[in-house]
């Protein structure tokens, strides 16, 4: 069954989970720890994420700084042929714009074909101002990745030829924000993209993490009055550190609701912090099951055990 499948069939509250390639050098095993501290909540699907190659600066002998890129975390397709040939879960690679040409692309999704993987979530990916290739041969929204793809599903390929459509097609999930993308002037600018994306085939919305569920259920209202049925998945992620009070919300446009701000800043340590994470997601979850959710999504990166933690107090 394909995720959108999964998704459509369930009558409780599911459970699954996003995990990162290993850094470049590293070795598989931790991620594998990861998924084994997580089993016992039968993920529905593992979602891997995937980055694009990032400048680093390197000192040369004549003391002269050199640039380089260096893709940090690269695997995600392996990584994911390794989840699934391990485990038996439908793994969801995502597939990103920035950073790589449509070729490049073409390439990843015959590799994931011959490989059996047929999930996959689809995503521009950020923008970072300085990237190894030119913004210009990427894609420049998951709109324009999704044609791809139905093409490919299709038999057509970039250079113009053809073959048989794909007996297995790839299916799709793509990305929202109950907060609004931070580059979208307005929220309903923002659907607009989003339904054109689930127009286009997307079986299922993934949502950016949050920590207030008011947002995100505002959000679901929204989206179906404008004839988004497909299911909106909740992205959930635990607090673990002090600095996150500030760091999450610049770096993913989120809200923090002013009482876990107060818990927060009451706090003496990470250990603290990660306690109240762990209280507050226990909160958003069960409200979010009593609500209906299909499926709750978490993003474990350095945060297993939070997630562990709270998948024991509330499934
Ligand atoms: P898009 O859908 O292209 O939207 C980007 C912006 O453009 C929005 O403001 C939208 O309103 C607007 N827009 C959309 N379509 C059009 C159009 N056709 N014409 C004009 N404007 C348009 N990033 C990574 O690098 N790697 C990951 O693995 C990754 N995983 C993620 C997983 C989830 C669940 C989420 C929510 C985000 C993830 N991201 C990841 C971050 C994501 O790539 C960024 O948020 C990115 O800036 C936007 O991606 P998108 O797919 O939503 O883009």
């Amino acid at each position: 069954m394909t995720v959108t499948e999964i998704l459509q069939s369930r009558k409780t509250t599911g459970f699954s989970i996003e995990v990162l390639p290993p850094l470049k050098g590293s070795s598989i095993d931790k991620v594998f720890e990861s998924i084994d501290s997580l089993r016992e909540f039968n993920p529905l699907y593992i979602n891997i994420t995937s980055r694009h190659s990032e400048p680093v600066y390197q000192t040369s002998s004549d003391g002269k700084y050199k640039k380089l890129f260096v893709r940090k975390r690269p695997g995600t397709v392996a990584v994911a042929a390794a989840i699934q040939h391990r485990y038996g879960i439908p793994t969801v690679p995502h597939i990103i714009c920035s950073g790589f040409t449509p070729s490049e692309t073409e390439y990843v999704l015959i590799d994931l074909n011959f490989l059996g993987i047929h999930d996959l979530l689809l995503l521009r990916g950020d923008n970072d101002k300085e990237m190894l290739v030119d913004p210009k041969e990427c894609h420049r929204h998951a709109t324009d990745l999704i044609q791809q793809v139905n093409d490919f599903n299709e038999g057509k390929f970039l250079d113009g030829t053809t073959t048989d459509p794909l007996k297995n097609k790839f299916s799709f999930g793509v990305a929202g924000y109950p907060e609004k993308h931070e580059e979208a002037p307005n929220m309903e600018s923002d659907l607009r993209y989003l339904k054109q994306k689930v127009d286009a085939g997307a079986g299922y919305i993934i949502t950016q993490l949050f920590f207030d569920n008011q947002k995100y259920f505002d959000f679901v209202d929204k989206c179906r009055a404008m004839g988004i049925t497909v299911p909106i998945i909740p992205g959930l992620k635990p607090i673990k550190k002090l600095s996150q009070l500030s760091v999450l919300p610049k770096t993913f446009g989120v809200n923090m609701p002013e009482p876990l701000v107060r818990e927060l800043e009451k706090c003496k340590s990470d250990n603290d912090a990660k306690s109240v994470g762990i209280e507050w997601l226990t909160h958003q979850c069960k409200e979010l099951i009593a609500k209906g959710v299909p499926n709750l999504h978490f993003y474990t990166l350095a945060a297993s055990d939070s997630v562990a933690e709270v998948a024991r107090r509330v499934y």
